[in-house]
């Protein structure tokens, strides 16, 4: 059989979220950290989500599975959709001028 799972290569959010604690302990395979370091390459919020995870741990010395409270999720999961909503969401939103931030500026003020 030559079908390719193409879906594969790519982690979404939630995938990539349950592999941060694996991550962080280094017990991931090689491709799978592979995988879960080129979406983060690409997702801001699982960066995030990761720095925050990186805190924790600092603050508390080690992480178990009892840490990633389903409250964490939950917020990071909002977080995800709301963040897509905006990609996707252009059904509801009929201004093209209806932008609730303004164009960051391009010029960077770090001299
Ligand atoms: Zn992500």
């Amino acid at each position: 059989m030559a079908l390719r799972l193409r879906l594969r290569r790519d982690l979404v959010c939630q995938q990539a979220v349950e592999l941060v604690t694996d991550y962080l302990e280094d017990t991931l395979s090689r491709g799978d950290r592979r995988r879960f370091e080129s979406h983060l390459a690409g997702c801001p919020h699982c960066t995030e989500y990761l720095a925050q995870m990186r805190v924790t741990i600092t603050l508390t010395g080690s992480i178990t599975p009892e840490d990633l409270t389903p409250v964490m999720r939950i917020e990071f999961i909002d977080l995800y959709r709301r963040f897509h909503a905006t990609e996707a969401g252009t059904e509801s939103a009929t201004g093209p001028d209806a932008g609730p931030w303004p164009e960051p500026d391009p010029q960077d003020p770090d001299t």
